[in-house]
């Protein structure tokens, strides 16, 4: 397994967030304070429309922050006064996703570092691309388009695409939404894989608790909106790891942990009538 990377280290310190439009103020996040180590795997979870999205948003550059400060390595990235553009350091990978349609898989992963010239030459990129695809499983795709290969694959090209650019720290949400038990069962062991092998910091966005505690290092459970971070549980089950262990005691008390931690919340937000926006 890799060493962890040390970098993606995220500070965010009371950070709120309030969206104004049309003069109606909606408080989505409120005077949140957390950190995402440096090659920490982050699962975020809480009820719908509850911020999360509102958060990844404000760390991708994609939103200003109302108030608060979040630093990324040190270096302050968004703060009402300021805000770092979108760029290759955090990169994003949505639950639909925007694969060039007319690019092989191949093509479409190589073709952010061949825009920003990180690599020396064309063949280090297809070495590593290559490298990449194999632990996503996807060796055999390269020349596909991805129009011809499911969506669990498609997805999966996506991080590998994340992964080239170099990212800081990777961004998903909710990225596997949409597919099925046993898809996701498959990619979860690929990007587990990718993890493992890269050591990149992640935050990963999801409502499926048995998904956050088989991936992720550490778990946060957000309040009902406008959100705040409610509880951190630490997931101390080594890697790597392998299906096996979700039928563990450990895995199925970390689960009982969580549901009680998220129930409360979620009941509020129904009762409120919460929704998350379509995207
Ligand atoms: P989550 O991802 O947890 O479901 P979001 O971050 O998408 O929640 O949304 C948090 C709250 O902010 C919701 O009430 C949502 O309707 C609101 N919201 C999100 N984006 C905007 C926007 N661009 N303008 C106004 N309100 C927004
Ligand atoms: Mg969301």
């Amino acid at each position: 397994m890799a060493e962890k990377s040390k970098q993606g280290h995220i500070v965010a310190k009371n950070v709120t967030k309030i969206y104004d439009p049309y003069g109606v103020n909606i408080h989505a996040v409120d005077d949140c304070s957390f950190e995402i180590k440096p090659g920490d795997f982050m699962a975020m979870v809480g009820p719908s429309g509850c911020g999360k999205t509102t958060m990844l948003n404000m760390i991708a550059g994609f939103d200003t922050v109302t108030e608060g400060e979040i630093f990324m390595d040190g270096e302050l990235i968004a703060s009402a006064e300021k805000k770092l553009m979108p760029g290759p350091d955090r990169m994003v990978v949505f639950q639909l996703g925007a694969l060039f349609p007319w690019r092989t898989v191949i093509e479409n992963v190589c073709f952010g570092p061949k825009m920003q010239g990180t690599y020396s030459d064309e063949k280090e990129i297809k070495e590593k691309a290559r490298e990449l695809l194999r632990v996503a499983g996807l060796e055999e795709f390269e020349n596909d388009y991805p129009m011809s290969i499911s969506s669990g694959m498609q997805r999966r090209v996506e991080i590998v695409r994340a992964l080239m650019t170099g990212p800081k720290i990777l961004l998903l949400d909710e990225p596997f939404r949409a597919l099925d038990a046993m898809t996701k069962s498959v990619i979860h062991r690929h990007l587990l894989e990718l993890y493992d092998l890269t050591g990149k910091t992640i935050m990963f966005i999801t409502h499926d608790l048995r998904e956050a505690v088989f991936l992720a290092s550490t778990v946060f459970v957000m309040t009902t909106r406008p959100g705040t971070l409610k509880k951190m549980i630490k997931i101390d089950i080594p890697r790597p790891r392998n299906i096996d262990v979700i039928t563990s005691q450990k895995f199925l008390g970390y689960m009982q942990e969580l549901i009680d931690a998220v129930h409360k919340e979620a009941v509020k937000a129904f009762e409120r009538g919460e929704r998350e926006l379509a995207r």
